[in-house]
């Protein structure tokens, strides 16, 4: 019976000895193995009572026993919700309640403080642990090793990712499985993956970038993956040479810049360096095509998108954009307020259409109405604009806009100006309160190892590179940004922390 996610991405490995995971111990996986467990686990859910539709909470450490959860779920048509795994009991708590989890896969050290939080949504609770061990394994232990894929169709709901709450709480986007096949299968043509490839995977697999892109695109293409449980600079560099492609987010490639032993040789036989999730610098990419002869090629997506656009395989990936619309992906600009399509070149709110885009916010039909418009359209929340060429440039997010005296300032103009002073090693531009300008700007640097900086300092060299109602009207000097487990630098953090800088006294 058909099941085009399971199928694609798992079935038609069934019985076949080729190797999908590398483990950091050196031990492989083969495909034919990991459906076996897979199949094993889809016999346990469906034991505990889960039934097509069904939510599956996995708020487990990363490991290929959680890669076949996904698996097992997608044979068995129930929808995988992994969580992020920094995220608190108290915050499982939200996920758990709002997306009505029948049952909740979480590691044994986390077992007890989840306990009263399943209680009390009426969730049963189990634990899998990376080495094969807890509840849930014990309970798919001698489960026949094949399973009846359950009968699913393109439009059934295969996953819901909550957002990483960068602007706010986090929503559940509910992705069918067309959402979570038809541009990764674009992605694997585009970035020309074949089975020889072999992705260094150290991104976490809660995250789309990590699940529904390196892991689908890999599944796609046949393709193998050095899997590991996180970015560690050692293991990355002891792995580099095996590896033919890497998918990170921009703090990868500024750790392995930042190490001596990451040059040329390493990496002069990969093949694709693919960064995404937050803005790469320009001068990351600068740094690197310097150290290591390759291009990164940047691309931009989301939870409820999958991927939006891509710098070309072939031809100029561009630093500072994120390429053009992927094929499949219609995208436009469109004035904030009216909605209304803007021409090329001018700055508005970006908008998507195609098969990637999500069926809408679990719970939440207010604002999937705000964001999600009647022709298809979502209204991704970031602000950009479209080169004559195509190439699109992100400028933030509309939530960080700031307003001064009825000025709009793109905080990332002003963030490249503030990256490229002496001493300055990254910033974050903010809007705070003003009594008379209803917002002014407030930069936060943080200053390279050993360089002073401060307002009397930065406040001359941007004389006269920033027009006047640009420029920081305070400077704070922190020694690193607020930043989530994907690299994103959280404004709405420093906003509430300097809220007060032009307003109090
Ligand atoms: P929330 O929606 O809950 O506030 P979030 O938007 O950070 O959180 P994600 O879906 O993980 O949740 O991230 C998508 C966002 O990441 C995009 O909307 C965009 O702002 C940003 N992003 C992704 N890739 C890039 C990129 N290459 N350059 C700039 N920004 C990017
Ligand atoms: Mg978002």
């Amino acid at each position: 019976m058909p099941n085009p996610l399971y199928d694609r991405l798992f079935g038609r490995y069934a019985g076949q000895q080729t190797p999908f995971l590398h483990l950091p111990d050196g031990s492989v996986i083969a495909h034919d193995a990991f459906l076996r467990m897979a199949a094993r686990f889809a016999h346990a859910l469906t034991a505990q009572g889960l039934t097509p539709g069904d939510r599956l909470a996995v708020q487990l450490a990363k490991s290929p026993e959680m890669l076949a959860v996904y698996a097992a779920c997608a044979q068995a048509g129930i929808i995988f919700l992994p969580l992020n795994t920094a995220y608190t009991a108290a915050e499982v708590d939200y996920f758990v309640g709002n997306s009505g989890a029948k049952l909740v896969l979480c590691d044994t050290a986390a077992e007890a403080a989840l306990v009263p939080v399943c209680a009390a949504h009426g969730a049963a609770l189990m634990t899998l642990d990376g080495d094969g061990t807890g509840s849930f394994a014990d309970a798919a232990q001698g489960l026949p090793e094949t399973f009846d894929t359950v009968d699913r169709s393109a439009d059934d709901l295969a996953a819901f990712l909550y957002t990483s709450g960068t602007t706010g709480r986090s929503k559940g986007a509910m992705l069918s499985q067309e959402n979570l096949l038809s541009n990764s299968a674009t992605l694997a043509q585009v970035w020309r993956f074949t089975e020889d490839d072999v992705l260094l995977h150290a991104l976490p697999i809660f995250h789309t970038h990590g699940l529904f892109v390196a892991t689908n695109v890999t599944l796609l293409a046949g393709g193998s993956m050095i899997f590991l449980p996180k970015f560690d600079t050692d293991t990355v560099i002891a792995n580099l040479p095996k590896a033919t492609a890497m998918m990170g987010v921009p703090t990868f490639y500024t750790r392995l810049l930042d190490d001596p032993r990451f040059d040329r040789d390493l990496v002069g036989h990969f093949r694709l360096f693919v960064s995404g999730s937050a803005p790469l610098l320009a001068e990351t990419h600068r740094q690197f095509e310097d150290r290591t002869g390759h291009r990164i090629l940047e691309r931009y997506g989301m939870t409820e998108t999958n991927m939006n656009t891509s710098n070309p395989y072939d031809g100029d990936r561009r630093a500072g954009t994120v390429g053009p619309a992927l094929p499949g992906v219609e995208l436009k600009v469109t004035d904030p307020e009216t909605g209304a399509e803007l021409p090329r070149g001018e700055i508005g709110m970006i908008e998507v259409r195609g098969a990637n885009v999500f069926q809408g916010y679990w719970q939440m039909p207010e604002k999937t109405k705000e964001e999600l418009r009647e022709d298809g359209f979502f209204i991704t929340g970031d602000l950009g604009l479209v080169e004559p060429d195509g190439y699109v440039t992100i400028v933030g997010r509309g939530k960080d806009l700031i307003i001064s005296g009825g000025f709009n300032i793109y905080p990332k103009e002003i963030e490249l100006v503030l990256d490229d002073l002496p001493g300055v090693k990254e910033s974050a531009v903010v809007g705070a309160p003003h009594p008379d300008f209803g917002e002014s700007v407030v930069a936060v640097l943080v200053p390279e190892t050993g360089a002073t900086l401060d307002h009397a300092l930065v406040a001359p060299a941007l004389a006269d590179r920033l027009a006047k109602f640009k420029q920081p009207r305070h400077v704070a000097v922190v020694d690193a940004l607020p930043r989530n487990t994907m690299g994103k630098v959280q404004k709405n953090v420093l906003r509430d922390q300097f809220a007060g800088v032009f307003t109090d006294g």
